[in-house]
């Protein structure tokens, strides 16, 4: 049986500044895992110490899971140590540099040269994205002796080791594990995790939450000595998770929103057009990135001008002084123009200020309306402020706008509109 050792890395935690709860958590989910930790080691940001323990480490243990020291700065030695006491050079790897240069833009920060030297990684390493941050992971390998090597910040670590070290380290696990995502949506993750409070303690199988631009997921993961018997483990706690969050939840191990209402479109047989305003698109694009959503989706317009809601759709000229190209009636009126243009069975629209600029109005930005007409009468519409503004707020806003639309339409089609 595979041994594991845990190296924490990081000053802060000998001078008793930090607790160690990195290697709490990876102590425990190695032990869900059946793999054992015989030692754990914690040594400072200091080169040569870490080779001392690194050379103790692999004369007695199979796995090192080495925490902390992945960061830019230059006292961020762990990956340096750790692929030079393993012969592995270090080259550009540019999948993860793209992701970083996304990373600053998304969150409107400039990034430095440093932060480049987190791109350099083991040419022949297994890389961990960082879906939290900027540094990734990675595993390296010699005689049969792995380093694997996370960030130290418990916000980065925790999804790195769950999501992408665990499936690494399953060729040491004799036990199979499953996991299953319940996707929830319109459901906040700290009201999400207050419903399901109890259930996050419990083991095998174990409840984790996880939140992301206003979806809120809970990942049940057990394990068992085969498939099936995991299956069956997971099954009760999937059930009652379904009978607490019921309406929220659009789909288990669903892909994403737009994935769940084109396969709900086409159960019912029926058919979905758009009318866009702020989001200029981002919801037929989303349905069309779904493959044979074509048997769905009939059309988007783009109503972007003041004109086009009103000589396209219909939308009342006064309707538009009065109260604005961002209110409910002009919303609701884009919805039932684009239903009786296109004849399709549903139609949802949206119109809003996705910012930083605001439309010259006192209206916030963040602010939107999002609407659904269907052929049977209904309609429905929705306010929405994300209270997001300033550098970044555009990308955010645009995407929950389209996601919340895309979440109206599941609610018609679940026949949970209220
Ligand atoms: P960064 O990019 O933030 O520098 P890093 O991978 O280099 O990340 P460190 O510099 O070692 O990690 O630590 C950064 C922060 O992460 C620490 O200040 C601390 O808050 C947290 N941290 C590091 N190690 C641990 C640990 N073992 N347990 C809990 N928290 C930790
Ligand atoms: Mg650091």
């Amino acid at each position: 049986m595979a041994i594991c050792e845990i190296i924490s890395v990081g000053t802060e935690i000998l001078l008793g500044d930090i607790v160690n709860t990195d290697a709490q958590f990876l102590s425990v989910e190695l032990a869900k895992m059946g793999i054992s930790v015989l030692h754990q080691t914690t040594v400072g940001d200091n080169p040569d110490r870490l080779r001392k323990v690194l050379e103790i480490a692999v004369g007695r243990s199979d796995i090192i899971i080495a925490s902390g020291g992945l960061g830019p700065t230059p006292d961020d030695l762990t990956k340096e140590i750790c692929c030079d006491f393993f012969d592995k050079e270090c080259v550009l790897h540019q999948e993860s540099l793209d992701r970083m240069v996304n990373y600053f833009s998304s969150k409107a920060l400039e990034m430095s040269e440093n932060n480049k030297k987190q791109a350099m990684l083991p040419f022949d390493g297994v890389i961990f994205p960082n879906d939290n941050g900027t540094a990734p992971g990675c595993a390296i390998e010699k005689d049969g002796k792995h380093i694997l090597m996370l960030p130290g910040p418990p916000r980065e670590l925790k999804p790195m080791f769950l999501n992408y070290a665990v499936p690494y380290l399953k060729q040491f696990s004799d036990k199979v594990i499953i996991s299953h995502n319940i996707r929830t949506f319109g459901i906040g993750e700290s009201v999400m995790a207050q419903k399901v409070e109890d259930l996050l303690n419990s083991h095998n199988p174990s409840v984790a939450p996880y939140a992301k631009e206003g979806e809120a997921l809970l990942r049940v993961t057990a394990m068992a000595d085969n498939e099936d018997e995991a299956n069956r483990l997971a099954k009760p706690m999937i059930d009652e998770i379904v009978s607490r969050l019921n309406e929220f939840i659009y789909g288990i191990d669903e892909l994403n929103i737009e994935s769940a209402v084109v396969k709900k479109l086409k159960e019912k047989g029926l058919t979905l057009v758009t009318a866009e305003s702020c989001t200029g698109g981002l919801i037929g694009k989303r349905i069309t990135d779904v493959s044979g959503s074509s048997a769905v989706f009939g059309c988007g317009i783009i109503s972007y001008s003041n004109e086009i809601k009103e000589k396209i759709l219909g939308v009342n000229k006064d309707d538009l002084k009065t109260h604005g190209a961002v209110s409910e009636p002009v919303a609701r009126q884009m919805a039932l123009g684009a239903l009786k243009l296109s004849g399709a069975d549903i139609a949802v629209s949206v119109t809003g200020i996705a910012g930083p600029e605001s439309d010259g109005t006192d209206k916030p930005v963040g602010l939107s309306y999002i609407a659904l007409a269907a052929k049977d009468g209904t309609v429905a519409v929705k306010k929405l402020l994300t209270g997001k503004n300033g550098p970044g707020c555009r990308d955010y806003n645009r995407l929950v706008n389209a996601s919340n639309a895309l979440n109206l339409v599941r609610l018609y089609l679940d026949a949970n509109l209220e």
